[in-house]
């Protein structure tokens, strides 16, 4: 058996979060949550998102880990539903905009994976941070649809929005994401693309985990030929 990197990026409220986490869970990988760490340094911010401010904390060195507890510590500080408001959201493209912000979790990040068996999602993955990773996976799903799963999600932690605001929000967190200078999110070629539009959490998982085992167990396709 061999352990393999799995590289996932996407669009904002794909359901990358949920699925990256539930292939990591089924092959026993470790699963990072890249976003988080991109809001973990805009709620240090605390409303002051000047270009000064970021550098001033990022030159405090925050250490930065992961935890199968919490979505992520902070400077010893265990950070959690902190890391989802919608000041956070509203904020953190601004924040991942700054080329030392992304080269100090660059970092972090690359620290993680010096082993194998990691299951990493975000905007930069399968292009910067793990751009050798054997399987790498763009996520996608309908405007309408990602609005409507962040507005449940939102209403379920009990956040009182209007699902307008909502899409408005994600839209124009990807067109940033899209467009920055350092890193932009992009479809890397050797990406395998998957809407999940129509799709369950359930199907997700039992599409990735079919593409990843063969991989994994290349015994399964002994005898093939690539033509
Ligand atoms: O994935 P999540 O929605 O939590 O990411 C929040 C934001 O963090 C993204 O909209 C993007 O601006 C930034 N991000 C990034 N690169 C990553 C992960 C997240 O720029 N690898």
């Amino acid at each position: 058996m061999n352990r393999i990197n799995i590289a996932i990026d996407g669009f904002s409220g794909c359901g990358k979060s949920t699925l990256a986490r539930d292939v990591a869970r089924s092959l026993k990988y470790t699963f990072i949550d890249s976003g988080a760490m991109y809001r973990a340094i805009t709620y240090a911010c605390q409303g002051n998102y000047s270009q000064k401010h970021v550098l001033k904390i990022l030159s405090g060195q925050p250490a930065i880990s992961i935890s199968s507890d919490v979505d992520l510590i902070f400077d010893g500080i265990a950070l959690g539903d902190e890391l989802r408001t919608r000041e956070v959201s509203s904020n953190v493209s601004k924040v991942a905009a700054i080329e030392e912000v992304r080269e100090y979790l660059k970092n972090v990040q690359q620290a993680l994976i010096r082993k194998k068996g990691v299951v990493m999602e975000g905007r930069d993955i399968t292009s910067v941070i793990m751009p050798h990773a054997e399987l790498k996976v763009f996520i996608t799903a309908s405007p309408q649809i990602r609005a409507e799963r962040r507005y449940n999600q939102l209403i379920n932690k009990g956040i009182d929005v209007d699902i307008a605001s909502v899409q408005k929000e994600l839209q124009e967190r990807d067109k940033m994401d899209m467009n920055r200078e350092h890193a932009p999110l992009t479809l890397v070629n050797d990406a395998i693309v998957l809407d999940t539009s129509n799709l369950s959490t359930v199907e997700q998982l039992r599409t990735l985990i079919s593409i990843a085992t063969p991989m994994i167990d290349p015994s399964l396709t002994s005898g093939l030929i690539k033509r």
